[in-house]
């Protein structure tokens, strides 16, 4: 007999270019968990109308990141590919649980408060109700794996407290979701600015996007923020030096990091040899990847096919949760 995969699923928003916090944070855990798990992965159309109502690019940032996930190793053939809108049944159960998500809850959640201050004309429900939203889009599949970065994590508790009360009030329909990183604690890709992470939409200048061209990568590298360097041993590393260390772990080699951090200790780093350093290999680390994504970003037909054979998977896969919500919660009269 064979024993039942667990079931993974995670998204990421279509509101900008894919940077490396999301290939670090997320899909590289995709590519890795494609080979053992049942995997579903969503390109967030609807979640990203919470903040980016305008419509005019939505296309061509859907299309941007389905060619992305593919050019980082993700096999459409492999794991269930789609567009959030094109799985109805998210709605259904996004009404049934904001039925047993508070108002106070809601308010408290970092990312809303975060992003109502971004955009004080615009704190509609929606922004509320994000945690809602993510945690059907979860369930709809019963994923108990969720490889997500660090700041998804507020998030993730949320889903499980929907779920337990859920699974109290209507019977034992949805298991537990928890965020996943391969064996090591969530990770947080910083920006190049030396404060908060690297985002699509904001802090362009300081994030690096899988789309940047080789000049632009080492453009930013060399601005990222520096000093005049240690001046005796022993003194701690400031913040935005230690981003550069995290950044050079992701993609140099041991010995090079090794290096820096001796020449660090002993008080003779150039940081400018180590931004070359660590330009030269993000620019050979990304350079593959990008000119993947342009190979598929121009296959429109090849791309329409990915996106319809993710949705019927997932279309297939929530169907069969939504009959056994129904179930659950009575909603079967016929
Ligand atoms: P963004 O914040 O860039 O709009 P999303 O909200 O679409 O990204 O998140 C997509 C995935 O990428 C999520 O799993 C999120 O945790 C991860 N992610 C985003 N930014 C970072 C980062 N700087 N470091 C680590 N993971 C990140």
């Amino acid at each position: 007999m064979q024993l039942k995969k667990d079931i993974v699923m995670s998204g990421i928003r279509p509101t900008g270019f894919l940077h490396l916090g999301n290939y670090f944070g997320a899909v590289r855990n995709y590519v890795r968990m494609q080979e053992e798990y049942q995997c579903f992965f969503m390109v967030a159309d609807l979640h990203s109308l919470t903040t980016h109502p305008d419509t005019q690019d939505l296309r061509q940032h859907v299309s941007r990141v389905i060619a992305e996930n593919i050019a980082c190793g993700l096999d459409p053939d492999k794991v269930a590919l789609y567009c959030q809108s094109h799985v109805r049944e998210t709605a259904e159960l996004y009404l049934y649980l904001n039925m047993l998500a508070y108002m106070g809850e809601l308010e408290k959640t970092t990312t809303f408060k975060d992003k109502a201050r971004l955009q004080p004309d615009n704190v509609n429900a929606g922004l509320l109700t994000y945690p809602v939203l993510m945690t059907a889009d979860i369930i709809l599949h019963r994923a108990s794996l969720v490889p997500v970065g660090k700041d998804q994590e507020q998030h993730l508790e949320m889903a499980r407290n929907f779920v337990k009360r859920f699974n109290h009030r209507y019977g034992e329909v949805f298991p537990e979701p928890a965020a996943f990183n391969f064996g090591e604690d969530l990770l947080k890709v910083p920006s190049l600015d030396g404060s908060g992470k690297m985002s699509k939409s904001e802090n362009q200048l300081a994030t690096l996007y899988l789309a940047d061209d080789d000049e632009m990568i080492r453009k930013k590298v060399m601005k990222s923020k520096t000093d005049s360097g240690p001046l005796s041993p022993g003194t701690p590393m400031p913040d935005f030096i230690e981003n550069l260390f995290l950044l050079m772990k992701l993609v140099s080699a041991p010995e090079v990091i090794d290096h820096f951090k001796g020449t660090y200790q002993a008080c003779t780093i150039r940081y400018g040899d180590m931004k070359k350093q660590l330009a030269e290999d993000m620019v050979a680390f990304i350079g593959p990847i990008r000119e993947r994504a342009e190979r598929i970003r121009n296959d429109s037909s090849y791309l329409r096919q990915v996106m319809e054979q993710g949705a019927e998977k997932a279309r297939a896969s929530a169907r069969e949760t939504m009959l056994a919500v129904r179930e659950a919660m009575g909603l079967n009269y016929y």
